[in-house]
């Protein structure tokens, strides 16, 4: 009897997924063509990383998924910080659970977005994630292979912090991965680890979108003025040194603290402040360098 065929390689050659390859078994093949079969219909993948944890990673993932979707278009966010998934949270969608059917599990659809996160999986939002890395692994793989995500203009994945084995499997089983989003904060500490994070990508060939200084200085909720109330700029310089795209510098705002912990999206309700504006532009550079991109490369 012929196997059932997940993946519709549409006759194309040149698809990864067309052949078995030598050194894989059939049900590593048949995973593979059940992984290419989602990634094939999700025209945009980006990943956003941060080298430690705490500097808003999930901020900027939540917010430029949002304003995607505020676009117009079909957006995914998949939340894979497997030890700290805020994006329920960030999104007020803590009570959700999930579905699923024959096909595999449904994410969860709010304002036009789809979302995944680990945080819907767990009874209790105080439950602690303690697994090992296989464990690990075999989720995230699971959160691309048996979710419905349909066709997807653009996925914004939430990965956990640094560079170790779970971004790195985020970055190699999302292929090929349009770009990533550097998050960090100002101080020297933390800046440092941006170095380690465009290695990391550049090892991978994951093309660095640029990076975002996120809290640094901080907006009056009166006036919109920005004061630096702390060293700014580690970022900024780290991004030159290393010649990629500083994107911008993010101030500290309570209104973001405010919306994280409410789940009000900062850039739907705020989207006309200083810092939304800042946010804004962010986010159309990111965009536009990807149709850039795309371009050159058809
Ligand atoms: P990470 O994903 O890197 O762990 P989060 O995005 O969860 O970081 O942000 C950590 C906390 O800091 C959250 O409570 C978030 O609302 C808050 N936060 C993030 N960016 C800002 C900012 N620019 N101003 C004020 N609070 C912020």
């Amino acid at each position: 009897m012929e196997e059932k065929k997940t993946c519709d390689t549409r006759g194309d050659a040149g698809c990864s997924a067309e052949k078995q390859k030598k050194d894989e078994s059939r049900e590593e093949y048949a995973d593979r063509r059940r992984l290419d079969a989602t990634l094939c219909r999700i025209q945009k993948k980006i990943v956003v990383l941060s080298g430690k944890g705490g500097v808003g990673k999930s901020t900027v993932a939540v917010n430029l998924a949002t304003a995607l979707a505020l676009n117009g278009l079909r957006v995914g966010l998949l939340d894979v910080d497997i030890h700290g998934p805020s994006v329920p949270t960030m999104l007020g969608l803590e009570n959700e659970t999930l579905k699923g059917g024959p096909e595999g599990l449904f994410p969860v659809e709010f304002g036009g977005l789809k979302i995944m996160s680990l945080g819907f999986l767990l009874q209790n939002p105080d439950d602690a994630v303690i697994w090992r890395g296989p464990m690990k692994m075999g989720v995230i793989k699971q959160f691309l292979t048996d979710v419905q995500w349909g066709d997807l203009d653009y996925l914004i994945v939430d990965a956990p912090p640094g560079t170790g084995d779970e971004p790195l499997s985020i970055c190699q089983l999302i292929q090929p991965l349009d770009g990533a989003v550097i998050v960090t904060t100002p101080q020297k500490v933390a800046a440092i680890d941006v170095r380690k994070s465009i290695s990391f990508c550049r090892r991978l060939a994951v093309p660095v979108l640029g990076v975002i200084e996120n809290m640094s200085g901080f907006v009056c909720p009166k006036c919109g003025e920005v004061t630096q109330i702390l060293p700014t700029g580690g970022g900024k310089k780290i991004a030159e040194d290393m010649e990629v795209n500083f994107l911008g510098a993010i101030p500290m705002d309570p209104a973001i603290a405010q919306s994280g912990d409410t789940g009000k999206v900062f850039i739907y309700h705020s989207s006309k402040t200083t810092t939304g504006k800042i946010m804004q532009d962010i986010i159309n550079q990111i965009t536009d360098d990807l149709d850039k991109t795309k371009k050159l490369n058809s």
